[in-house]
């Protein structure tokens, strides 16, 4: 018998595979994964699915972050799956350690108080470094110097849809800062005093404020208390430019001097959230409901049957999380006065 198919084209000229061609001119952009040499494994299907429903046809880079040196298996094994070039980043010491203001008797307390608490994290403190690094310094890193937009990529994320648009061009002829896939309400034993740190530099700096602002998506009093929503960060894509403006430095420059990030168990999801929601203007902030996202424990899975077709969709739309009451997602639609999916109020439970 003949073969089905004939032998597949050779790189940059398959039409099927929609690749972009060697004129093809990218976003200056990067994925952007932090990672300990141990998440090697569980990196791998999350590079996997990045490349099989986006980055096969543009081979944007892909930049690693580590607080320790990455092995060469590490670094040999995820460059083998990413189609772009893979660069890898070191974190300077004092990205990834204690400021000299903290008092690190009083962080080691805390912590013992947030373990009997049961909180999550709560405990650990790596997670603080990473939270803050995260916040703070991600962005800073030399590796990251050259690009303009990221998209930040976890280890055991799965991407449900095809992405078959070039997402950073998107964001860039847009005018998009800041895009996600999903949003709930924080956990108040994490960041008891961070609304009210925010409050100060916000009364000492109202010029940061944006005008047309999504203070109203954060908080359901005009700023008096903080409702706890925020973008899950661990699926982002934005424009570092932001994180690099004097407001967002000034206002993590204010925050990690009040300690939080140590003395409580801040993340880096409300502080990225709540400076996303204050210094951009509204329209500036995008819903990625076409890309179908899963962290656990939490599924974005599209629910409009053109969008699940047309985009070859692989998830189960009654695990959906962004139509259900918990989320914050439908106040975003409202407040942006976006058009919600047909059906939506069925998953809204
Ligand atoms: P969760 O998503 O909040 O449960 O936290 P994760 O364990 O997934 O950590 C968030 C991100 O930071 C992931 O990309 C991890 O690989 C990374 N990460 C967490 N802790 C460390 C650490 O101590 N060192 C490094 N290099 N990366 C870390
Ligand atoms: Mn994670």
């Amino acid at each position: 018998t003949k073969p089905k198919s004939a032998p597949p084209a050779s790189k940059g000229s398959s039409a099927k595979s929609g690749e972009v061609g060697p004129d093809y001119e990218r976003v200056k952009a990067t994925f952007v994964t932090l990672a300990r040499n141990s998440d090697l494994d569980e990196l791998l299907g999350s590079i996997r699915s990045i490349e099989d429903r986006f980055n096969h046809r543009y081979h944007y880079d892909w930049v690693f972050l580590n607080d320790q040196p990455f092995s060469e298996e590490f670094k040999s094994t995820v460059s083998a799956l990413v189609s772009g070039t893979t660069k890898f980043g070191l974190i300077p010491q004092e990205h990834w350690s204690y400021p000299s203001w903290i008092d690190q008797e009083k962080a080691a307390a805390s912590r013992q108080k947030m373990i009997e608490k049961k909180v999550i994290y709560g405990g650990s403190e790596p997670y603080r470094h990473m939270c803050r690094f995260e916040s703070g310094f991600f962005w800073r890193q030399e590796v990251l110097a050259e690009y303009d937009y990221y998209w930040r990529v976890e280890p055991s994320i799965k991407i449900y849809c095809d992405v078959d648009y070039d997402v950073f061009k998107f964001m860039k002829e847009s005018g998009k800062d800041y895009g996600f896939t999903i949003t709930l309400p924080e956990y108040i034993e994490t960041v008891p005093t961070l609304w009210d740190t925010v409050k100060s530099f916000i009364h000492a700096n109202p010029q940061y404020l944006a005008e047309n602002n999504l203070m109203e998506w954060i908080s359901n009093d005009n700023g008096a208390t903080y409702n706890m929503c925020h973008f899950w960060s661990n699926f982002e894509v934005g424009n570092l430019n932001f994180w690099r403006s004097e407001a967002y430095q000034k206002f993590f420059e204010h925050l990690d001097k009040a300690g939080g990030f140590f003395y409580e168990r801040w993340g880096d999801a409300p502080v990225h959230s709540i400076a996303a929601a204050l210094f951009l203007p509204r329209e500036k902030v995008h819903f990625f409901g076409d890309v179908g996202y899963y962290h656990v424990p939490f599924h974005n899975c599209p629910i409009d049957q053109e969008v699940r077709t047309q985009k070859k969709c692989v998830c189960n739309t009654k695990d959906d999380f962004t139509w259900k009451k918990y989320s914050c997602t439908t106040k975003f639609f409202d407040i942006q006065g976006l058009t919600k999916p047909q059906g939506w109020e069925a998953f809204h439970n």
